[in-house]
């Protein structure tokens, strides 16, 4: 089969071409696990994060690619239930122990033993993956393949995130960054909590059109003041000067969720602005969002088909892999990228 590998830890801004394309083995199916023929791969920030080290794969050579679309081709023999030809998606939730006392109140996401898809175990940047069946999700009909990738992550951690930040109808919701996460968050936020004012933060300019045409409220640039202070707010930048510009901008009892799984150090020392009285006294809150369960990805197909969302997408061939990341690095962005694959 043909894949895009990463062989190497690398800094994109040196090295344009990061993955290489690689033929090799299709995977063979475990007992318990299904073996998918990969339609649609979105591309997640993530990816960067594990090619620039911030992240490291746990091995090298690794298939990169967590939001992953197929159809099953083959199956192990106690597999139960999916059936060869079923439509299915995986998402960064590779596996966990299923024991630890995590794994057992429902935060799966926080298991020591957490494994990642395209990070741990080769993902969807391939013509094929294997994945056990109980980390495998159906996909509701009313999406295309493609449209259901940018689902997998960039929805479900965004959903997530929005449940973390204790958002309640009304309230005013800040978004830092509006890619294709945020970009999905707020189709879910004008759906369910419709009096909720949306501020959007972006510094650019391509980025906060786009989100006025969705229907944020407002829009303007990382120092901007918004019309309102915010109750909570979600930050979705790879890096500091959005979070404590925010912060300064949150009522009392405010929350901010850091919806990035590792920030970049490029603008760390903005983080020395950081004054306890304007930006965390009153009771302000920070928290980040680490990975993802199996519920949050199965709750939020269910919200997003019945909203329903569509999806804003860039598509991509597989071997182009290497242009969609320099351009989500450029961020070069207008909602999802998705990689076409098969
Ligand atoms: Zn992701
Ligand atoms: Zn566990």
């Amino acid at each position: 089969m043909k894949a895009m590998i990463i062989n190497k830890i690398c800094n994109l801004n040196e090295d344009k071409a990061p993955l290489q394309l690689a033929e090799m083995p299709a995977p063979v199916p475990g007992n318990l696990d299904v073996l998918v023929k990969v339609s649609a791969c979105g591309v997640c920030h993530t990816e960067l994060d594990e090619i620039e080290g911030r992240t490291p794969p746990s091995r090298l050579p690794i298939v990169p690619g967590h939001q992953v679309v197929g159809t099953i081709s083959d199956k192990g023999k106690d597999v139960s239930l999916f059936s060869i030809g079923d439509r299915v998606g995986i998402a960064w939730i590779n596996s966990s122990c299923g024991k630890c006392r995590f794994c057992l109140d429902n935060n799966e996401n926080l298991c020591p033993a957490f494994s990642a898809t395209g990070r741990d175990a080769n993902g969807g940047y391939a013509e094929y993956m294997i994945v056990q069946e109980d980390f495998a999700y159906a996909i509701p009909e009313i999406f295309s393949d493609a449209e259901a990738a940018p689902l997998l992550c960039a929805g479900a951690v965004g959903y997530r995130s929005l449940r973390l930040s204790a958002l309640i109808n009304g309230d005013n919701l800040g978004l830092t960054g509006f890619g294709a996460s945020a970009h999905l968050v707020l189709a879910v936020v004008r759906h369910s909590f419709p009096d909720s004012r949306i501020f959007v933060f972006s510094r650019t300019e391509a980025e906060r059109k786009f989100a006025l045409e969705l229907g944020a409220s407002w829009a303007g640039d990382f120092g901007d003041a918004p019309p309102d202070k915010l109750h909570c707010a979600i930050d979705t930048t790879p890096v500091w000067k959005p979070v404590v510009d925010t912060l300064a901008h949150l009522w009392p009892g405010g929350r901010l969720v850091i919806n990035a799984i590792r920030k970049e150090s490029i603008d760390k020392e903005y983080l020395l602005k950081l004054n306890y009285a304007d930006h965390l006294w009153m009771e302000k809150e920070i928290k980040s969002v680490a990975n993802v369960t199996r519920k949050d990805v199965d709750e939020f197909l269910k919200i997003a088909a019945e909203i329903p969302i569509r999806p804003e997408i860039q598509q991509y061939d597989l071997a182009d892999a290497n242009k969609a990341l320099l351009e989500l690095k450029q961020r070069k962005i207008r909602g999802a990228k998705v990689l076409r694959v098969g």
